[in-house]
């Protein structure tokens, strides 16, 4: 089968005669319908954050029940389900409460699929064990695929600060690509706080304003912080959480965050911070949070299926991955880039 295969740091090659895999246990082959292409797969070929493969791409799968091994119950062949990313020991306090992203043996083993196991970008992909799957019912594969990491991340390190993000407060957004653009729809639907969203390009600034952003604000502007400061007032921002994660967006997300606030940093970009007294508001936390929970993928699929976020999806052939990084790498996609085999 056709699938796209990682090799070592910016060593990216479409293969076609990968082995289609057999589900023995309770392991299960699933039809690949559509696999996310998530900017942490740049860093991944682009910065080497995963020590050299080859595995295959692709962390964020969506498709239907091929094949199951004999222990597999409670699933149907033509199923349609979402692949949970983050694969833990399974039998760890965190992984028996759902959240295997922070398993306790993480230091252990590879991340997932498409992150040091074969991932989703292929004809088909075998799941290490039934318990990683969640049905969607009738939402479509390749529109939900997105939902088990460009949602799910966001809602994770949303419903840390629900309790802040109350309608008086504000929340910052910065940057509205794959994972920002359903922040901003996440924290339409579970929050009454203002939004004011920040990015580098226009385009993205226009589309945050079509999902849910108050006030939208060019963080390349040198005085971006007095722009976002003028608009909350003495108070700032209660939660900012920052998309990107590199030094000026995290020093700007210092600058906005409020006292007692949460300065949250998703984004992978490497920056450096120095997380010291007179450097941030007293009493705010810092955090570095880590993709989200298996109940929490339940919850964002009902989200979706109650239509209160929506991935905007851009659909490419696998054969044409390479092309889709290089757009990804320039910032040309809007919403997420999703490869259908
Ligand atoms: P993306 O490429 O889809 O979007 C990035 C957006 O940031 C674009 O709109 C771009 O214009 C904007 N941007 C770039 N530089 C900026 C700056 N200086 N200021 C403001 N905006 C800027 O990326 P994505 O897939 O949404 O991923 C975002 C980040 O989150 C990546 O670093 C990714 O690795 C990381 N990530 C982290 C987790 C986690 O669990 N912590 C999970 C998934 C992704
Ligand atoms: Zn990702
Ligand atoms: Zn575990």
């Amino acid at each position: 089968m056709k699938a796209v295969r990682f090799f070592g740091q910016n060593d990216v090659r479409i293969v076609n005669d990968v082995e289609r895999p057999v589900p023995k246990g309770d392991e299960v082959l699933l039809k690949i319908a559509g696999a996310g292409v998530c900017h942490s797969d740049l860093h991944v070929i682009d910065d080497g954050i995963i020590p050299a493969g080859p595995f295959t791409l692709g962390h964020e799968n969506a498709g239907y029940i091929e094949e199951m091994g004999p222990e597999v119950k409670g699933f149907n062949k033509g199923d349609a389900v979402l692949v949970y990313g983050p694969w833990g020991c399974g039998h760890c306090k965190p992984c028996q409460e759902s959240f295997e992203n922070y398993c306790d043996h993480q230091a252990e083993q590879a991340f997932g699929g498409g992150l040091g196991f074969d991932g989703g970008m292929a004809e088909y992909m075998l799941v290490p064990s039934s318990r990683l799957l969640v049905p969607i019912h009738d939402l479509d594969p390749v529109m939900a695929a997105p939902l088990t990491d460009a949602a799910l991340t966001p809602y994770a390190a949303i419903k840390r600060s629900l309790d802040k993000l109350t309608a008086d407060e504000f929340v910052v957004v910065i940057g509205v690509g794959g994972l920002g653009h359903m922040a901003l729809q996440i924290l339409s639907a579970m929050t009454g706080a203002a939004i004011i969203a920040c990015d580098i390009s226009q385009e993205k600034l226009d589309f945050a304003k079509e999902l849910g952003a108050a006030y939208v604000v060019n963080s390349g502007d040198k005085d971006a912080a007095a722009q976002i400061t003028r608009i909350t007032g003495v108070k700032k921002a209660r939660v900012v959480l920052d998309f990107v994660g590199a030094t000026p967006t995290i020093e700007l997300g210092a600058e906005v965050v409020a006292l007692n606030g949460d300065l949250t940093v998703v984004g992978l970009g490497g920056g450096n911070f120095p997380f010291t007294f007179g450097k941030v508001p007293l009493g705010s936390n810092l955090s570095i949070p880590y993709w989200g929970a298996r109940t929490e993928l339940m919850e964002v699929i009902g989200l979706a299926r109650q239509g209160k976020i929506h991935v905007t999806v851009e659909q490419f052939p696998l054969d044409q991955a390479l092309e889709v990084y290089d757009k990804m790498r320039k910032g040309a996609l809007k919403g997420r880039a999703v490869l259908v085999p």
